[in-house]
C-alpha cells in the first residue's frame, strides 16, 4: 500500500499541471491512523466530484458493539454518522475561488427517513465513510497546494471528529438508535395484533410545505389524537408504553370535509413503511412494510398485466387478461398498479380520491341504470375492495369524501374533523340502514391468483454503448429510454433511485428465466446477505450514494420500462 508521503509527493508533482494529471492519485494510502482510498478521480473540475473512502480501525474508532449488534441499530448508527459527517463537511469544505466543484467535501444527503445506505459502513473491524471531494483547480490547472491542505489537514480532522465514538454524545447516538428500533418493533408487531398501521397520539403529521418534508411548526400543527374506540397501546423496548390509533385489517375509509386533513393522514401512513428520525413528528407512525400507494397514472406503459378483476371487454377487443398499452388511461393504469402491487406481495393498499380515476372508484345507481353493465368495461373498486380482503387478505386504506357507496364496503370509518379523527363506524352503519344503497354490486367474482409474469430478457438488454443513469429522484435513463418514477409516491430518496438503476443494470446482465417477482427477490436476497455493496459494479470500490429501495418500487420501476415485453 502507498503511504501518506506518496500522496504528498504526487500532489507536489502535479501542482499547476492540467487537470488530467489528477488521475495519478487513484489508489490506497496508509495515513497510519486510517486508510484513504481514492476510488475514482473526476475528469474535470465541473464533473461529479471524486469518489473517496476512508477506513478507520475500530481500535481507534471505538464504537461499542451493541450500537450495531442488529441490522436496525446498525442502519440507524450509520444514518446518524452520515448526518454527522454531512454537518461537518460544511465546515471542512474549502470552496474559495476555485473552479467548478473545487474544494467541495460532501457525503450522501439524508432526508427524514432512516434508510439503509452505503455512505457509511460500521463493522466489528472498522468504520468506513464513503464520500466525495471536488479536487481543487483554477481554470483547468491543478491547485496542488490546496489539495494537499485538504488531504493532509482537513481530512484527518474530519475523520477524527466524525468516525471516533468518543467525539460524539453517547446519549444522542443512543436515542437515535432507540427511536429507530422502537419504530421497527412497532411495525413488526402490527400483524399479530390484527393491525395494518398505527399512529401514536401526539404525532405531528402535516409537513412544513409542499416542498419540505420537515414537520409543520408546533404552533400551527394540531397533534394527532386517536378516537377512544380505536385507541390501543404498545410496549416498546425503549420508549415503553405508547398509545395511539390502531388501524385494523380490512377496509378502512377515511372521510370528512375537504381540507380537514384526510390526505395528510394518508401520506403519513404511506411513509410509515419507513423509520423516521427523532423529531420528525412521524416517529410513532408505522404501517406494514409492503404497503403500496395506488393511484391513477394515465400515460404510463403497461406490459401484459391481468387487469380482468377491474376491466373487461374493452372496445375493439383489447386484451385485458394480458393488458399492454403505451399510454394507459386513468382507470386501466390504476387497475394495473393494483395488480402489480399484489404481484410484489403487498398486503396493504393506500388510495386517495385526490389521485384516483373517478370511474375506477365509483359507479352509482343512476349510472348503472343509464349505462348498462354490458357496456361498461370497468368493475369499480368499490365492488372489489372487500374481495381483496376476504379473498387475498389484502387490506385497503382509502381516503374518500365524495361517495357514500363505500360505507357498505368499509369495516372501519374514520372521519376527520378539523384534523381530529373520529370513529364514525357505528354512525355509518346507521346511515346505511336509513338510506340503503340502491346500486347493484357488479363485482363478486373472486380475484384470480396473481401469477408471476415473466418478461422477455431480450426486451431488457442494454446496447453495448448504452448506459443506465439517473436524473434526480424520479427518472432512470435506461439507454435511450426514460423510466418515469414520478408517480411512485413512496420513493423518497435519490439514492434509492440510484440503487434501482444499479439493480436494473445488474438484472440486464444476468437475466434468467424467472418471474419478475422472483428476479427481484434474487437481488434482494443478495442485498440481505451482503449489503448494498453488491449493487456496485466493482464491490472492491463500492459506491457511497446508494440507499435501499423496497421491492415495491424496484418492481414498479421495471413495470414502467417502455420496452418491456412479457413472455
Ligand atoms: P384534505 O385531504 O382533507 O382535503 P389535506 O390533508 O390536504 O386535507 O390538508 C389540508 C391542509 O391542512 C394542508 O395544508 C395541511 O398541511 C393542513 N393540515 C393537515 N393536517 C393538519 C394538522 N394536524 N394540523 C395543522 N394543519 C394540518
Ligand atoms: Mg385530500
Amino acid at each position: 500500500m502507498l503511504q501518506k508521503q506518496d500522496l504528498q509527493r504526487r500532489l507536489e508533482q502535479i501542482d499547476g499541471k492540467g487537470f488530467k494529471a489528477y488521475q495519478d492519485l487513484r489508489g490506497d494510502y496508509d495515513f497510519l491512523d486510517f486508510v484513504l482510498h481514492v476510488d475514482k478521480v473526476q475528469s474535470d473540475p465541473f464533473a461529479p466530484p471524486s469518489r473517496i473512502r476512508v477506513s478507520l480501525g475500530q481500535e481507534r474508532a471505538g464504537f461499542p458493539l451493541e450500537l450495531f449488534a442488529n441490522r436496525v441499530r446498525k442502519t440507524a448508527l450509520e444514518d446518524y454518522l452520515t448526518r454527522s459527517f454531512a454537518r461537518q463537511c460544511r465546515s471542512w469544505s474549502d470552496q474559495g475561488s476555485g473552479t467548478g466543484n473545487s474544494g467541495l467535501v460532501a457525503i450522501d444527503r439524508c432526508g427524514q427517513e432512516i434508510l439503509e445506505r452505503s455512505s457509511l459502513e460500521v463493522s466489528a473491524d472498522e468504520v468506513q465513510a464513503r464520500f466525495c471531494i471536488g479536487l481543487p483547480a483554477r481554470g483547468r490547472r491543478i491547485e496542488g497546494r490546496q489539495a494537499a491542505r485538504m488531504f493532509e489537514t482537513s481530512l484527518p480532522a474530519l475523520v477524527a471528529r466524525v468516525l471516533v465514538y468518543a467525539e460524539h454524545r453517547p446519549q444522542e447516538i443512543k436515542s437515535h438508535l432507540d427511536c429507530c428500533e422502537d419504530q421497527h418493533v412497532l411495525r413488526e408487531q402490527l400483524q399479530q395484533r390484527g393491525l395494518v398501521a398505527f399512529v401514536a397520539n401526539g404525532a405531528v403529521l402535516p409537513r412544513q410545505s409542499g416542498v419540505s418534508d420537515a414537520p409543520m411548526d408546533a404552533d400551527r400543527a394540531v397533534p394527532f389524537a386517536s378516537p377512544p374506540e380505536l385507541e390501543c397501546g404498545f410496549d416498546l423496548p425503549h420508549q415503553g408504553r405508547i398509545r395511539g390509533l390502531g388501524l385494523p385489517e380490512g377496509v378502512t375509509l377515511i372521510t370528512g370535509g375537504g381540507y380537514h386533513g384526510k390526505s395528510t393522514l394518508l401520506r403519513a401512513l404511506e411513509r410509515g413503511v419507513y423509520n423516521h428520525v427523532p423529531g420528525d413528528g412521524r416517529e410513532g407512525v408505522v404501517a406494514l412494510n409492503s404497503g403500496m400507494k395506488i393511484r391513477a397514472e394515465d400515460g404510463r406503459s403497461v406490459s401484459g398485466v391481468d387487469i380482468r378483476p377491474f376491466i373487461n371487454d374493452l372496445p375493439f377487443g383489447a386484451d385485458t387478461a394480458a393488458f399492454s398499452s403505451d399510454n394507459a388511461s386513468g382507470s386501466t393504469s390504476q387497475a394495473a398498479n393494483i395488480i402489480e402491487a399484489l404481484e410484489t406481495g403487498s398486503e396493504l393498499l393506500f388510495l386517495d380520491e385526490d389521485t384516483s380515476a373517478t370511474n375506477f372508484m365509483i359507479r352509482d345507481s343512476r349510472m348503472q341504470q343509464l349505462v348498462a353493465k354490458a357496456h361498461e368495461p370497468i368493475t369499480p373498486f368499490v365492488d372489489q375492495v372487500r374481495e381483496l380482503y376476504t379473498g387475498l387478505g389484502v387490506s385497503t386504506v382509502l381516503v374518500l369524501g365524495g361517495s357514500g357507496d363505500y360505507l357498505d364496503a368499509a369495516d372501519t370509518v374514520i372521519m376527520l374533523k378539523e384534523y381530529r379523527p373520529l370513529d364514525v363506524t357505528d354512525r355509518a352503519g346507521q346511515v346505511i340502514k336509513q338510506i340503503p344503497s340502491t346500486r347493484s354490486n357488479e363485482g363478486g367474482a373472486a380475484l384470480p391468483r396473481i401469477g408471476g409474469r415473466r418478461f422477455d430478457p431480450d426486451s431488457f438488454r442494454l446496447g453495448s454503448r448504452d448506459k443506465i443513469r439517473t436524473k434526480g429522484l424520479q427518472t432512470i435513463l435506461f439507454g435511450r429510454e426514460a423510466i418515469d418514477l414520478a408517480c411512485l409516491e413512496q420513493l423518497t430518496d435519490q439514492s434509492q433511485t440510484r440503487s434501482i438503476a444499479e439493480i436494473l443494470r445488474h438484472l440486464s446482465r444476468r437475466l434468467q428465466q424467472a418471474s419478475l417477482s422472483e428476479l427481484v427477490d434474487g437481488v434482494l436476497k443478495q442485498m440481505e446477505d451482503k449489503g448494498l455493496d453488491v449493487l456496485s459494479p466493482n464491490p472492491e470500490r463500492p459506491f457511497g450514494d446508494l440507499a435501499r429501495p423496497r421491492k415495491q418500487e424496484i418492481c414498479a420501476a421495471i413495470n414502467r420500462f417502455r420496452n418491456l415485453r412479457m413472455l
